[in-house]
């Protein structure tokens, strides 16, 4: 049956070489009950570990029913210690975290019994070395009896023609040595049972064939076989594969086995996917939340053409270094604009451009567009009531929501300063009216009121200041807003003519309070001078037709987001036709969009770094996992062992740990969506205080199940060293260790 011929094994630590055997010749019987005696480091646990194919030796042969073992390799030893051998270990070497049941069941899951026969073959084999009623017990709540039971139950399990014993008394009392002997004996049957033991008169009792080895050397075989009349068996190994599902239970164990410390690997690992979630929920929900403003507020922030572009980010800038923005003092100060006609830029609006437009809205795209205004200059003067000479007197020739006639003029800007105030909640959430109230207009007796608008700084233009209010800026610099507010002149539309027209056909103008723009607000409508509402422009157009010229401003409302781009397609195509520098060609603003581009911007570069610091704080989780999965590694040597004693490939005890990771991963992605939904609750309230935005931050279950694919294969991945170590391992060094 097992013929081992000249069989020499050393091992070589440092610069030491010991010879644990020394040219070993045996022949062992089909069934018979041998029992090795020797002292102490004479070699045999070596032996039993040659023969059961843990160990591997240096010269000789180990001969299996007649065929050679010189050119097997691992997967063949992995089938011939599934198959052939059964391990009885003096410390019995069962694996904690599985019951005693699945201790039992390991080995025929290694060679792929189904879960009923195993369960099956496994109660039996429990039932006939005594431990029915124990079969649930996990190994810790047995005797070290019962435990040398159980091992010999699982060594018997898959049925081998050879049970190796080690010492599997060594740590009995005589009483369990008997009976556990006494089993021993019955397997010997028939089965080769090959026993090491110190005790050598039990040896003498049982069993029927004693050999002593000394120095790794046979010195003494009371029955050796005389005539090697064996037959020549067929000899057939039956392939080891461990099921995933046979791993998912082990992991699962001994996931449960360590619960604690599993939960918080699993937390640790799901820190990075939390952050990562968190930033995809609010980034997500913030776009949503943009998009919607965007449709909303079109309404407020029209493409807009106008005849004279002005800088007026560059020119909001100049002259601030020294100056408080948002003062809380309740005068204004002296705004020199004459200096700002650098800022202008031509961009006169010819008839032609404005039927392209007007073709636009009425025939390519009607349902895309909600509103056009067509703004045209209207020739009118303002006066003001000279207390000297008891009569309305022109302070400047305005034109309503004019173009200069000259653009790089500063005349042009100063036209410019009265302006359509923006409606509704446009109006509302970008400016506040912080000194008396919003106008309101009475037609019938040709009162209107305008607001006016002060900038950050509560500064006002010069000439408004002169000019129109009457106030000497050579010898007074704060203005303050009570003797602003009240004050009133006329609008005379049409060419005043000093003494010749009549001032009181005027239309009376009320400034009703000053308005200053939101902090934190990007709109930039306007940021200077007069502010009135569509009342009065719609007055002049409906009363006074012939004093109304040509369009100077065009205001172009599209129904939403994706109609203003098509729109602003076909407003660039008109471009086309002159060169890039012609002085014909007319640039819109898109308000809306620079304005929700700036903040896009900001959350984009917001997420960036979020996500940085996310994914470090994956990599750090990574690590943590390997950390844990080799700390794993390392107390379950002596399991690995077994593992591979009972015929476990290397692949097998790999995928027992990278199982478990999987778990692991999948854990930690479940706990950090979970953390991250609850996370998100309390952090959607803050923003809902502070932006009045509800609800921002949502998890979308597409990003969930990403994140917990992620999670798994990070995990995974982070695992795959140390496990990879695991099945490397020795398993005759992963036995001896304690
Ligand atoms: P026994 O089981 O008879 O006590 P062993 O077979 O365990 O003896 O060991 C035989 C000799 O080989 C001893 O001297 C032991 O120290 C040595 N030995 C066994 N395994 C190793 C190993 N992995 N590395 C180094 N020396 C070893
Ligand atoms: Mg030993």
């Amino acid at each position: 049956m097992l013929r081992l011929t000249g069989i020499s094994k050393s091992y070589t630590s440092g610069t030491f070489t010991q010879r644990a055997l020394d040219g070993v010749s045996l022949d062992f019987r089909q069934n018979e009950f041998v029992t090795v005696l020797g002292p102490s480091g004479c070699g045999k646990t070596t032996l039993l570990n040659i023969i059961g194919g843990l160990d591997h030796y240096d010269e000789g042969d180990l001969v299996i029913s007649g065929k050679s073992t010189k050119d097997f390799v691992d997967e063949d030893w992995d089938m011939y210690r599934n198959n052939s051998i059964g391990f009885i270990f003096q410390s019995h070497n069962l694996i904690p975290h599985l019951s005693v049941l699945q201790n039992v069941e390991l080995g025929l899951a290694l060679s792929g019994e189904t879960a009923s026969e195993r369960k099956r073959r496994a109660t039996e084999l429990l039932t006939e070395v005594g431990l029915a009623d124990h079969i649930h017990k996990r190994p810790n709540q047995l005797s070290g009896g019962q435990s040398q039971r159980v091992a010999i139950a699982r060594a018997l399990a898959n049925n081998p023609d050879v049970v190796l014993a080690d010492e599997p008394t060594g740590s009995l009392d005589s009483v369990t040595s008997v009976q556990i002997l006494d089993l021993i004996k019955k397997i010997a049957e028939d089965k080769l049972v090959i026993m090491v033991t110190h005790n050598s008169e039990l040896a003498y009792k049982y069993s029927s064939r004693i050999i002593k080895l000394k120095d790794g050397k046979v010195v003494d075989d009371s029955n050796p076989v005389v005539e090697a009349k064996e037959l020549k068996q067929t000899f057939s190994l039956k392939k080891t594969a461990m099921t995933f599902k046979t791993a998912v239970v082990s992991s699962l164990n001994n996931i449960r086995t360590k619960l604690g410390r599993t939960l918080l690997t699993a937390f640790a690992g799901s820190i990075g996917i939390i952050g990562i979630a968190l930033i995809l929920s609010l980034s997500n929900g913030l776009d949503q939340e943009i998009s919607a403003f965007e449709q909303e507020t079109l309404a407020g922030y029209p493409i807009s053409i106008t005849d004279s572009r002005v800088d007026f980010e560059k020119m909001r800038q100049m002259d601030v270094e020294d100056m408080e923005a948002y003062p809380e003092t309740q005068y204004a100060t002296v705004y020199d604009e004459n200096r700002l006609a650098s800022f202008f830029l031509p961009n006169t609006i010819t008839d032609d451009y404005v039927n392209y437009v007007t073709d636009y809205v009425a025939n390519v795209d009607p349902e895309g567009i909600s509103g056009l205004k067509l703004v045209k200059n209207v020739n009118m003067s303002l006066l003001r009531y000279n207390e000297e000479l008891l009569t309305y007197v022109p302070i400047y020739t305005e034109d309503l929501e004019s173009a200069p006639q000259s653009p790089a003029s500063a005349l042009g800007f100063v036209s410019k300063s009265f302006t359509l105030l923006p409606e509704g909640d446009v109006f509302d959430s970008n400016y506040d009216v912080i000194f008396g109230d919003y106008p309101t207009n009475n037609p019938a007796e040709q009162k209107f009121q305008v607001l006016l608008v002060v900038d950050e700084y509560n500064r006002i233009y010069k000439s408004t200041l002169e000019n129109r209010l009457g106030f000497d800026t050579t010898t007074q610099t704060e203005f303050q807003f009570s003797d602003i507010v009240g004050k009133t002149f006329k609008l005379y539309v049409g060419e005043y003519e000093l003494g010749v027209s009549d001032a009181s056909t005027g239309l009376d103008i009320e400034i009703s309070g000053i308005a200053r723009i939101k902090q934190g607000s990007s709109v930039s409508l306007f940021y200077n001078g007069f502010g009135y509402d569509s009342g009065l422009i719609d007055y002049i157009e409906d009363n006074y037709p012939d004093e109304v010229g040509r369009v100077n401003s065009i205001y172009i409302y599209p129904v939403d987001f994706d109609q203003k781009e098509e729109l602003k397609t076909y407003l660039d195509a008109y471009n086309d036709q002159f060169d890039p520098e012609s002085t014909s060609r007319i640039e819109y603003v898109d308000q809306a969009a620079t304005f929700t581009n700036m903040v896009k911007g900001v959350i984009d570069t917001i997420s960036i770094v979020l996500i940085a610091f996310a994914a470090i704080s994956l990599v750090v989780s990574s690590i943590m996992i390997a950390i844990i999965t080799y700390i794993s590694v390392l107390e379950r040597i002596k399991e690995i062992g077994v593992l591979r004693a009972l015929g476990a490939r290397k692949k097998d005890v790999a995928r027992v740990f990278n199982t478990e990771n999987l778990l692991i991963g999948f854990g930690s992605g479940l706990v950090g969506v979970f953390i991250s939904l609850l996370l998100l609750i309390p952090i959607n309230l803050i923003i809902e205080n502070l932006a009045e935005m509800p609800n921002v931050g949502k998890l979308s279950s597409l990003h969930a199940f990403f994140l917990v694919g992620v999670s798994i294969v990070l995990a995974f991945i982070s695992g795959l060293v140390p496990a990879r170590m695991a099945s490397k391992k020795d398993p005759v060094v992963a036995l001896r260790t304690e």
